[in-house]
Formats: C-alpha cells, sequence, structure tokens
C-alpha cells in the first residue's frame, strides 16, 4: 500500500498516531469541523496583492527591509501548480508514496529559493509561535530540494493580526515579518515516521484525548 501526504495530513500524526492511521489506512476520518475562513481568505488577497508587485518587478512595502537583497519568485506557471492544493510541489519516495506540499510564495536570491508564507492570525506573536510552523516550512524545503531546486538555509513567515478599527469601520492588521532556519534532516525524519506508523499496527489513542476511550465506554454501555 502507498500513501499520499501534504503537511496539513501530517499534522494530524502530531495530533494522535490513531487518528492519523485511522484516515490513512482505513479512510476513517475525523468529522469535519467549523474552520474560520478568514485565514484562507487573507492567503487569497495576499497572493493578489504580492503577486501585483511581482509583476512590477518591485517587492510589497511588507517586504522593504529585504530590498536589493531578494525579489520575488516570477516564474507564474510554476507558481501556479506549486500554490495549488492538488499538485503543489510533490517528491515520491522509493516505495511509491507522493509527499506533496502546497506553499504561499517564494522569493529568490540569485539561483536559491526562499520560502514565504502568510499567517493570520487573531492576537501578536508569543515568543514561540514561528516554532508551530518549523514542520510546514521544513517539508516544503525538502520538496523543493528534492525537485532539483536550490533553497536558502532559511525561509520567513509573514504574520497579520488585526490591530485597530478606524472611525469609518475600516481595519488595520499589524505584520510581522520572522526569518526562521531550515531543518532539512527534520523533514526527512518526519517522512521516516509517517511511513512506519502506517506500516505498523494501529497506534495507542493519543493520552491527551479521552474521545476513544468515551466512544468504547458507550458502546459496552449501548449493547448492555
Ligand atoms: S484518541 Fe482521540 S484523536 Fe486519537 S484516535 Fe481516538 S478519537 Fe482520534
Amino acid at each position: 500500500m502507498t500513501y499520499k501526504f501534504s503537511p496539513s495530513s501530517l499534522s494530524l500524526l502530531k495530533d494522535c498516531p490513531r487518528c492519523f492511521w485511522l484516515a490513512l489506512n482505513k479512510n476513517i476520518k475525523r468529522p469535519d469541523s467549523i474552520f474560520p475562513s478568514l485565514p484562507s481568505g487573507m492567503d487569497k488577497i495576499l497572493k493578489e496583492h504580492f503577486d501585483r508587485f511581482m509583476k512590477r518587478g518591485e517587492l510589497p512595502p511588507e517586504l522593504q527591509q529585504l530590498k536589493g537583497e531578494v525579489k520575488l519568485f516570477d516564474n507564474e506557471e510554476l507558481l501556479k501548480v506549486w500554490r495549488s492544493n492538488f499538485k503543489g510541489i510533490p517528491w515520491t519516495d522509493k516505495k511509491g508514496n507522493l509527499f506533496h506540499g502546497a506553499i504561499d510564495n517564494l522569493l529568490q536570491k540569485g539561483k536559491k529559493l526562499i520560502v514565504l508564507d502568510y499567517k493570520t492570525r487573531g492576537y501578536p506573536l508569543k515568543e514561540d509561535t514561528h516554532e508551530h510552523y518549523q514542520d510546514q516550512m521544513d517539508i516544503y524545503n525538502f520538496l523543493l530540494r528534492k525537485n532539483g531546486y536550490e533553497t536558502e538555509d532559511y525561509t520567513y513567515l509573514l504574520f497579520y493580526h488585526p490591530s485597530k478599527v478606524h472611525e469609518n469601520g475600516d481595519v488595520d492588521f499589524h505584520k510581522d515579518l520572522i526569518k526562521i532556519k531550515v531543518n532539512i534532516k527534520n523533514a526527512e525524519n518526519i517522512f521516516k515516521k509517517v511511513v512506519q506508523v502506517l506500516e505498523a499496527e494501529i497506534p495507542a489513542p493519543s493520552e491527551e484525548c479521552g474521545f476513544c476511550e468515551w466512544v468504547q465506554n458507550s458502546c459496552e454501555i449501548i449493547k448492555k
């Protein structure tokens, strides 16, 4: 059996290996929950905003501190494919497992690429906020390198959070550009681990989640 993964499906492994195993091996997925649409709406308009600057060969104000150092990646055809959730940047391992990830944007510094990801949140950054995205960014860089592209050993997260409502109702968003170091070895280890988990017996329920135990107890009571 071969599998297909994206960084978002891999985040389920962190939540609970059993849920991940059930979803990938038995197609038993968690019920859909209500997902806030603000981040995807922001992603869409930010891509359009950045693309307008890319077409003019300029950097948007959010990246002025990088002026003279980088430019926005301007291969529009490739960007369209790499941004697609269905295609993204693909790589297939020796066993035939397909890994793919859809990026938001790329910067270019000479021959090297730098991944740029937009993040919308409700509140100012905490000291460790960026750490939650380390795996995702490592995976994007790993996939680019596997496809023959050189990437810098760092990447950028561009955070937006609402900061002010004006008298006329317009809302301001504060921006934070955070540079993080890329760890390719971490991505390699994640891919190895996911295949190991899926090829083994079903993992035990997560200790932080009581739902499996709740289901079992409920079924026993109903059977009585
Ligand atoms: S413990 Fe919770 S998260 Fe894990 S499989 Fe059971 S219901 Fe899913």
